[in-house]
């Protein structure tokens, strides 16, 4: 890493103007040493070059991965978990720029960059415990025992999206690592800033080398030279449906095991009798927090008719009033969208919206008080309909569409209208109606009067188009690692005799 002396607000550490691979221990250019340029979202210019990775760069990630593999799945459980600790310890050492460059990096708010950066080293601390608690079946019957060897599968590849990157590199990292692999990481290129604090944070830690690696670059280069690589037998992927459906069929030839957090398009249905002032907090900060750049977000907000037109205005007066500003602010609640590109794309939905008849009811444009960068005002369209685009379709971005529904029937249904099933919230005080509607919602995960609360023990993950397999706790631990049974005979085993004539 180069360092410049461009500071970033709030911390005493300069921005990199180079970013490269972290192989072997090594920071290492590209084989070719080829890169790319990377922007913040609020200047959209140009900060740090990038190192892109191609396949020969992967090869060197996997064979330093290949060769600390046996000594680090030999560990012992508790040593490993000690190194996880000191993990956290790092992390937590360095929050305030981990925040500070995920902010400027991402364009998210400095206070929800803050709360991501504490639950990074949450997340190594709780998967050193259950490394700690790691265990193998036994199963007894008369005759035979029967012993699980749970055993580390390999070299994981892990590949992370944008949108929280650093949080997301170690919601993979932490449970890989706890299971004995190890780790070649590829992060999102549009926002590999934080992911450039990793080396100093496993060095500190004490990580062996070899046990960590990251290679930079383009998701169809370098992305797709590691899930095609022959020795990694595993991918834990998050970021977009289609690319997972990609990445799917390349891991094919090589039957990998896949772990797929996808994308979402998730409900959150409001019954009249719910609880509507916490109803409403809940309905705008699950769609507005992280800039609306989220995978869970609850972007199609269904509401009994009967209290439609009072809830489409309270959403529409608290959506217009909400802060957007300059992510590095303290009381900034909507920052900067992550790109030009993608801001021009929630743009285009924001038009799509209007263009097929939704009520536009706050937002919709670039607030007046911010002239450059990548700022949409919180966006409320009321009267959206299941055939229109942005009830369809992830947008991934400031933009909540308001449908009505006339009885517990009518909500299920259109909260099913969907290809995806990631999240969802109901609101309702009728106990038995919610967990009716809970258990009938096509979905990985609902939250029943309450809003998107992680118990890192519980299973996380989505049905139909978001996703396949489940992360978080013991789940993640399976995925890891193989289960073989060994059968042991407790008795003289009767094994019936081929090629012995009867007499
Ligand atoms: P993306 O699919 O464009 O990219 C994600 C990662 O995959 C990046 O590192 C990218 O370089 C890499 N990639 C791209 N093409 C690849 C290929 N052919 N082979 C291998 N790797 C490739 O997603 P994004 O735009 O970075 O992230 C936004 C998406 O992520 C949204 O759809 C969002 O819902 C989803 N997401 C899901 C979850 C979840 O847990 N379900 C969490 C966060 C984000």
């Amino acid at each position: 890493m180069t360092e410049t002396s461009t500071r970033v607000a709030g911390v005493d550490r300069p921005l990199p103007t180079r970013i490269d691979h972290y192989i072997g221990g090594a920071h290492v250019e590209s084989v070719d040493g080829s890169t790319v340029p990377v922007d913040d979202p609020v200047t959209n210019s140009h900060y740090a070059d990038l190192a892109t990775g191609g396949a020969a760069d992967i090869d060197r990630a996997v064979a330093a991965a290949t060769d600390a593999f046996a000594a680090w799945a030999g560990m012992s459980a508790r040593h490993r978990s000690n190194l996880l600790i000191r993990i956290a310890d790092a992390i937590e050492r360095l929050a305030d720029v981990i925040a500070a460059f995920e902010s400027f990096d991402t364009g998210l708010p400095i206070s929800q960059s803050r709360g991501l950066a504490a639950r990074s080293a949450e997340n190594f601390r709780y998967f050193a415990e259950v490394c700690g608690a790691i265990h193998e079946d036994a199963y007894r019957s008369a005759n035979q025992f029967g012993y699980v060897v749970r055993r580390p599968k390999g070299v994981a590849g892990l590949i992370t999206p944008w949108n929280a990157p650093f949080m997301l590199a170690t919601w993979k990292m932490a449970p890989c690592l706890a299971a004995g692999c190890t780790v070649v990481l590829k992060p999102a290129e549009l926002t590999p800033l934080t992911a450039s604090l990793f080396p100093e944070i496993v060095e500190e830690a004490g990580l062996p080398p070899g046990v960590f690696n990251m290679v930079h670059g383009l998701g169809e280069e370098a992305g797709a030279a590691l899930v095609a690589h022959a020795d990694v037998p595993v991918i834990s992927f998050t970021g977009e449906t289609t690319t997972g459906m990609t990445i799917m069929s390349s891991a094919a030839a090589h039957l990998k095991g896949l772990s797929m957090e996808l994308g979402g398009k998730s409900p959150c249905v409001v019954f009249a009798d719910a609880e509507i002032d916490k109803a409403l907090d809940s309905a705008l900060f699950g769609v507005f927090s992280l800039n609306g750049e989220r995978c869970t977000a609850g972007s199609r907000v269904l509401v009994e008719r009967s209290i439609y037109d009072e809830f489409v205005r309270a959403m529409a007066e608290r959506a217009a009033s909400i802060r957007i500003g300059h992510p590095s602010e303290a009381g900034t609640e909507v920052g900067a969208l992550v790109s030009t590109e993608h801001y021009e794309r929630v743009l285009s939905y924001v038009a799509a919206g209007v263009d097929e008849g939704a009520r536009l009811v706050a937002g919709g444009a670039r607030p007046e008080h911010l002239p450059t960068g990548n700022y949409l005002a919180p966006t409320v369209f009321a009267d959206v309909t299941p055939s229109m685009r942005i009830f369809r379709e992830e947008i991934f971005g400031p933009v909540v569409c308001v449908t009505p529904f006339d009885d517990e029937a009518d909500a299920i249904r259109l909260a099913n209208d969907t290809r995806y099933g990631l999240a969802a919230y109901v609101w309702t005080t009728n106990l038995r109606r919610g967990h009716r509607v809970a258990h009938q919602i096509e979905s990985g995960m609902v939250w029943l009067n309450s809003h998107n609360v992680r118990d890192l023990r519980t299973p996380f993950g989505g049905v139909k188009q978001s996703g396949l397999g489940r992360e978080g706790g013991q789940h993640s631990l399976d995925f890891y690692t193989d289960l073989s049974i060994v059968h042991v005979a407790l008795q003289d085993a009767h094994v019936p005799r081929f090629g012995v004539s009867d007499e």
